[in-house]
């Protein structure tokens, strides 16, 4: 074919570069054969002429200047020469159609225009060959012929392809744009008319043949203003391509305008250099097609859409039209050029209303543009902040409530199903949220997998409601790809309680209460000042535990733990409790993870091992020889000292290392398996006995956790409380029993809340039973009570219960 590959590569990284206007950097189709297939071409410098047309370019201009030199060498008899003129002239300009049509072929960005270029050159040449053997031969006195028809149809056809290759390719052109170079052409026609339409008009008295003698220049001005124009954004450095464009028009228009005025004075002839003119002005356009442009780097594409680069062309004209009128109304000579100069200046007072109405429209889109989140559509986090601030501010609401939702295990969709994958996910998840939410409040994008919900004067059980609403809507499996994926959410309610507080301020403390959330994997939970690190409240709790801690001012409650055979007591376990001088009793829940954050748990475990322990010494002198529980935290199986300290304790005490347990979670376990064996050796080698805490939810690994010398196994709560109606829960105690048959371990059921759980733990065999049914944690004084009433409490019950049993 006529594009070999070798150029049509090289031409793919250059062509549509530059064009003037910045679009082609945006034309995908030529961009993307990069240059790495032809090495070969990498680092010679970029030539600016196609090599390959090299030659017909030369075979053209050879054509053209062997014309040119026959107009000014030979004289022509009447004016007319048959090989010259008729021949050798109509060659020259039709052969620029074949670099035109290529150009066509090889940028398909471009191809209509370079096509529409095409077709005027061919046009042309038709109305040469017209001139030639029909028109030349009607000896008419007026220029006015067919062959005039093919002309300015030409030049139509010439103006449309600039047109289209200078205002843009690709996107969509604004209507201001677009009118501009009507404008352009209406100012360029009315200083036209007012120069020449009467003189001309006077001298040939046929109007129409003035109009059309008049179209030509006014064609190329117009293609002259185009290219101009196009140059604005590239900050009027032009490419090749355009330069010899705007030569050609540039020729062809000094041509047009001898002409006009041979036209005018009636003293045209054809065969005289004035011919040539025209050719080299076609040969230009036809050499144009053979370059190859350079790619200008950080091509300005925003350029093409700020609007004062391309209101330049309709206030140019704008001037030219008041000019015309000023000057055909001080010489009252020219009509037509005064009506041209009146229609130029209202379009160009409609233009400039155009262009008001879409830099409106621009800026309210942009505006908009920024307070949206591109993917979902949704608010953004700038468009939510704002709203929480208005909220804030607004008088009919009390309170501002947030919602900040952040999805779990969207990663994981996003690594197995890839990128696309997930957007999808975040859209469909956007529209249920939005959808469940309705009008109640404003949803937002702010970033990543994270959302978030404005609601102006809610209290925080409504905040609840809601959340636990958009909760349930994750329920529902998405499909992705014909994948059913579900992914969970974290969420962290707020409510702007104080006032005083600002937008960012309250999304944080949404953040805090999220983290949470995902921390206690508990879906949704509420702002808590002492729970937030940053927050004063939290800081003077700190230093309250610091305090307490060091002052032992901690308390214990006792739980009491039975054998199952038997209903006896067998032991408690110690579960740490806070009397804090203004908030009253506080829960672990409420102090440990401080503890743990601040570093704080090696200190805070020792004290409540004293303190377990000497209570456990207390009892075995009441005579209550009991097992003593006490929970450690992973933190804890870093504490090198702690082996030694609790041997040390036991001694003072005089309390048996084979009462004391120690329960460790399956988690802290699980987490690092080498160090948990190490502290879970050294412990036992004393005697101590290990417990494994809430067994069966810490997902750590069975042969780890089961090569650890351990003695007992602790099956989570959360199985044990509802384990009569929960058939997987009785497979997991089931199995929990078999396995510490199978390792000789005993097996702790806690969280039994009522006879019917007791009565079926104790048929499949587990060996200690703990929960509020048996007794709630008890003071030291409540236990000793428990202890001594053999009827005290729901001791009754629990016999009652595991009487058949034992018979
Ligand atoms: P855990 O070790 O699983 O302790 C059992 C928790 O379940 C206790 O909550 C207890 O009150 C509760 N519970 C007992 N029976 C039932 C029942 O029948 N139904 C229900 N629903 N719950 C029951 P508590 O005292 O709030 O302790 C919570 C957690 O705090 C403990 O969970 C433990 O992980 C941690 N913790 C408590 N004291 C200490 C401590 O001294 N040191 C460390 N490191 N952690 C502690
Ligand atoms: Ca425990
Ligand atoms: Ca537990």
């Amino acid at each position: 074919g006529p594009v070999d590959a070798g150029d049509a590569g090289g031409q793919s990284t250059t062509e549509n570069s530059m064009n003037g206007d910045g679009h082609g950097a945006t034309d995908a189709n030529v961009q993307i054969p990069a240059r790495a297939p032809w090495p070969s071409l990498i680092g010679s410098p970029p030539r600016s002429l196609l090599s390959r047309e090299k030659w017909l370019q030369a075979a053209i201009g050879a054509f053209v200047f062997a014309y040119c030199v026959s107009t000014l060498t030979m004289h022509r008899q009447h004016g007319y020469n048959m090989f010259w003129d008729g021949i050798e002239y109509n060659i020259a300009a039709a052969l620029p159609i074949i670099p035109l049509l290529l150009r066509a072929r090889r940028s398909s960005a471009q191809l209509k225009s370079w096509w529409f270029m095409a077709v005027a050159v061919a046009l042309f040449t038709t109305a040469d060959l017209i001139y030639t053997y029909h028109d030349r031969n009607l000896n008419l006195v007026s220029s006015l012929a067919p062959s005039s028809a093919f002309y300015v149809v030409a030049y139509v056809a010439a103006v449309i392809g600039i047109a289209l290759l200078t205002q843009g390719r690709s996107g969509r052109v604004r209507v201001s744009v677009r009118l501009d170079g009507f404008i352009t052409g209406l100012a360029i026609a009315s200083a036209a008319a007012l120069l020449w339409f009467e003189p001309l008009l006077r001298s040939s008295g046929h109007p129409f043949e003035v109009i059309v003698g008049m179209a030509y220049p006014v064609c190329d001005l117009l293609i002259i203003v185009l290219i101009v124009a196009s140059f604005a954004p590239n900050r009027y450095r032009p490419n090749w391509t355009m330069a010899l464009l705007l030569a050609g028009a540039l020729w062809l228009v000094v041509g047009d305008v001898i002409y006009l005025k041979q036209l005018a004075a009636g003293t045209y002839v054809s065969g005289t250099f004035l011919d040539g003119t025209w050719l080299i002005g076609i040969w230009l356009v036809g050499l144009s097609a053979s370059t190859r442009d350079r790619r200008r780097s950080g091509a300005p594409r925003s350029a093409v859409k700020s609007l004062p680069d391309t209101a330049f062309a309709p206030v140019a004209s704008g001037f030219l039209a008041i000019g015309v009128i000023v000057a055909s109304a001080v010489t009252s000579d020219s009509q037509v050029g005064f009506i041209l100069g009146v229609t130029t200046l209202c379009l160009v007072i409609v233009r400039m209303w155009i262009t008001l109405r879409e830099e409106r429209h621009l800026t309210a889109s942009s505006e908009i543009d920024a307070r949206t989140d591109a993917l979902t559509g949704l608010p953004n986090r700038r468009m939510i902040l704002e709203q929480i601030e208005a909220d804030l501010g607004a008088v009919h609401f009390e309170a501002v409530g947030v919602i900040l939702i952040d999805l779990d295990g969207f990663k994981e969709v996003n690594d197995a199903l890839g990128h696309l994958a997930g957007d999808e996910l975040l859209c469909v998840l956007g529209k249920r949220f939005e959808t469940r939410l309705g009008d109640r409040g404003i949803l937002a994008r702010l970033g990543g997998d994270e959302f978030a919900v404005v609601i102006g004067g809610a209290c925080e059980e409504d905040l609840v409601t809601i959340a636990r609403g958009l909760l349930a809507v994750l329920s529902d499996p998405c499909v992705l790809d014909g994948v059913s994926v579900r992914v969970g959410a974290s969420m962290g309610v707020t409510v702007s309680s104080a006032k005083g507080l600002n937008a960012v301020e309250l999304l944080r403390r949404s953040d805090v209460a999220m983290y949470e959330a995902k921390r206690m994997q508990s879906g949704i939970s509420v702002y808590v000042p002492v729970k937030d690190p940053n927050s004063r409240e939290h800081l003077t709790l700190l230093s309250d535990l610091r305090e307490a801690i060091d002052a032992r001012t901690l308390t214990l409650h006792y739980q009491p733990t039975i054998d199952m055979r038997t209903g006896q007591v067998r032991g408690v376990e110690a579960l740490a409790r806070w009397h804090h001088p203004r908030l009253g009793l506080l829960y672990p829940d409420a102090f440990i993870p401080m503890a743990e954050r601040a570093g704080l748990m090696p200190p805070f475990t020792r004290t409540i091992l004293e303190l377990a322990v000497a209570e456990a010494a207390r009892l075995d002198h009441a005579g209550h020889n009991l097992f003593m529980s006490v929970n450690i935290s992973r933190y804890d199986l870093v504490d090198e000292g702690l082996p030694n300290f609790i041997g040390n304790l036991l001694g003072l005490h005089g309390f048996p290392p084979n009462r004391l347990t120690l329960e460790i979670t399956e988690s802290a376990l699980g987490g690092d398996p080498d160090r948990a064996a190490q502290c879970v050796n050294e412990l036992r080698e004393r005697g101590i006995r290990i417990s494994i805490d809430d067994f069966g939810v810490g997902y750590s690994s069975m042969s780890q956790l089961l090569g650890l010398s351990i003695d007992e196994l602790k099956v989570d709560k959360s199985f044990v409380i509802g384990l009569c109606s929960d058939l997987r829960a009785q497979a997991i105690v089931l199995s929990a029993i078999e396995l510490a048959r199978a390792f000789n371990l005993s097996l702790v059921a806690e969280g039994i809340e009522d006879a019917a759980v007791l009565k079926m733990l104790q048929n499949v065999g587990a060996d200690i039973g703990q929960g509020y049914f048996i007794a709630r944690p008890l003071t030291s004084e409540e236990f000793d009570d428990f202890l001594v009433h053999p009827d005290s409490g729901n001791r009754l019950s629990v016999e009652l219960a595991l009487l058949p049993a034992v018979n």
